[in-house]
């Protein structure tokens, strides 16, 4: 297995394992649920902003490791962060994990989230590893509908 596998591996499995964020945000104002069919995942996000910053974000749900580490990795990236800059990272995950090539060092940065660059060679786990992205973008663009991958 490459270097770079591995440190995606263990990634998954550390986040799968410990979910950071995991819990309900009781005041949440955003709340939005997120279902990916094809491999039963499901996520409901909470979101809590104050002006245009995610003043607190957490998930809770169940489905593979890919979906709820992705997700857990996203909470701990995104907090604190202003809208736009959230919803830049969308974009740009959104591009890694569908393989396009993306400047993972370039504003703002994706950090450990590039991991997910190798999920673009198994198409059917771009909608798992995706999920909570998708889910997230819903919730900025204010619709609070629920998400489906499909
Ligand atoms: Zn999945």
């Amino acid at each position: 297995m490459s270097e770079f596998g591995q440190l995606y591996q263990e990634l998954i499995l550390d986040h799968n394992k410990k979910p950071r964020n995991f819990r309900r945000i009781t005041e949440a104002h955003i709340e939005v649920d997120g279902h990916n069919p094809l491999c039963g995942d499901k996520i409901t996000l909470y979101l809590r902003l104050a002006d245009d910053h995610i003043a607190d974000v957490s998930f809770t749900g169940s489905g593979c490791a890919i979906s709820q580490a992705s997700a857990s990795l996203m909470t701990e990236r995104i907090m604190g962060l202003d809208t736009d800059t959230a919803e830049a990272l969308y974009d740009k995950f959104h591009d890694l994990v569908m393989g396009v090539e993306v400047d993972a060092d370039s504003d703002p940065e994706l950090g450990k989230l590039e991991a997910f660059a190798g999920v673009a060679e198994f198409p059917a786990r771009v909608k798992c590893a995706s999920l909570a992205w998708h889910t997230l973008r819903s919730a900025l663009e204010g619709k609070g509908e629920s998400v489906s991958t499909e």
